[in-house]
């Protein structure tokens, strides 16, 4: 049962600007086709590839098959490109085609694999959405009527079909149609609608460049990890600073701040995260300044550094590793501790807590260890 999509770049498109047509037109670091072509390769039902060129563009044809794609040359109308391709996939029989314009570079493979689902119970399927605003007909600039919008969609590709139906349909269908839903019809074929995605938007005027630009930089959102780990001893004292909660205890811990582990080992690891070195670093402990600080400093900075080159945190995850003080009827205060310093809602922010088995300078209680892993996504 295999699927083939059929992609559509025979278009003279200038509308756009640019100087070229749309579809090779540099679009988020790729061309507008490059984006199409992805996101048909990033479903995995689809098997084949046909690209339709305008004979002005054959000289594209070479790199477009050795990145193993079909190509086939197009003609001056739109429906005899979708002929020429749906030709060229005949010897591949596939069951199934997805007929799709180059120029909806921002398709998703959900919306494809969608269509894919739609044709296991049905003839032919298309995407497509209702219409939310209201409709009008005019005339010189003056409203002269309404419409009613209920019934009515807007219409979206890839449209899915049944490869041997369409073919024949394509074949008699000699007159121009708006789409190959409209082909499809004309010889008989029902077809269904499968919900379109707002943001599968066709590029048309040279406003769509700039807002298919920001959905597919939205895509390509980049993440960064970072760990951190660090340890203080106990020594003398009546309370420890764990993650910004002073927890009653027997001793406290030793260190030049006021040796809060856990918060240590947060903002080591959003430090990690952008390549930024550790505490260490930033706040020397030679320094007598730092004697006995707060160490939500230490965290305020990272935070502000983050923000600074462009990263805000999507979360945060802490472990402290003792036997006792015993922190579940504290964490939930130290997470609220936390995600006040870095203004994060707690739900991104997790405190948790193991013992060692009593094994180790954990288990025999000389100190108490933290891990933490920071998740940064650009801003
Ligand atoms: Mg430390």
């Amino acid at each position: 049962m295999t699927t083939a999509a059929l992609i559509v770049a025979a278009g003279r498109g200038l509308r756009a600007g640019g100087g070229v047509p749309k579809q090779w037109r540099s679009l988020a670091g790729a061309r507008v086709i490059d984006h199409t072509l992805r996101a048909f390769e990033a479903t995995p039902q689809v098997a084949h590839i046909v690209v339709v060129l305008h004979p002005d563009d054959m000289d594209q044809a070479a790199d477009l098959r050795a990145r193993g794609y079909l190509v086939a040359q197009g003609a001056p109308e739109r429906s005899g490109s979708v002929r020429a391709g749906l030709e060229a996939l005949v010897s591949l029989r596939p069951r199934y085609v997805l007929i799709h314009d180059a120029a909806r570079p921002c398709v998703s493979p959900a919306l494809i694999g969608a269509v894919i689902d739609a044709l296991q119970t049905n003839a032919a399927a298309a995407p497509a959405l209702p219409l939310s605003d209201a409709l009008w007909s005019g005339t010189d600039g003056q409203v002269t009527g309404t419409r009613d919008r209920s019934n009515i969609f807007r219409a979206q590709t890839p449209q899915g079909f049944d490869f041997t139906s369409i073919h024949a349909a394509h074949s008699t269908h000699m007159a121009e149609a708006a789409d190959d839903v409209e082909v499809a019809r004309a010889a008989g074929i029902p077809v269904a609608i499968v919900p379109g995605e707002a943001d599968n938007l066709k590029i048309t005027q040279a406003e769509d460049f700039e807002r298919a630009a920001r959905i597919l930089k939205g895509r390509q959102m980049s993440v960064r990890l970072g760990n951190g780990f660090d340890v203080h001893r106990f020594g003398p004292g009546d309370h420890v600073m764990l993650c910004g909660v002073a927890v009653p205890h027997e001793r406290g811990l030793q260190g030049h701040s006021d040796a809060d582990v856990g918060m240590h080992a947060v903002t080591d690891a959003i430090y990690g995260a952008l390549a930024q070195g550790d505490i260490g670093r930033h706040f020397p402990p030679s320094d007598p300044q730092w004697k006995g600080a707060a160490s939500e400093i230490f965290l305020r900075h990272a935070i502000e550094l983050a923000e600074s080159s462009g990263w805000k945190i999507s979360n945060i995850d802490c472990t402290l590793i003792c036997e006792r003080p015993k922190i579940g009827p504290h964490a939930e205060a130290m997470q609220a501790a936390l995600s006040a310093i870095m203004g994060l809602s707690p739900g991104t922010v997790s405190v948790k807590a193991t013992t060692s088995e009593r094994l180790g300078f954990t288990g025999r209680e000389e100190g108490i260890a933290a891990l933490a892993t920071a998740t940064l996504v650009a801003s």
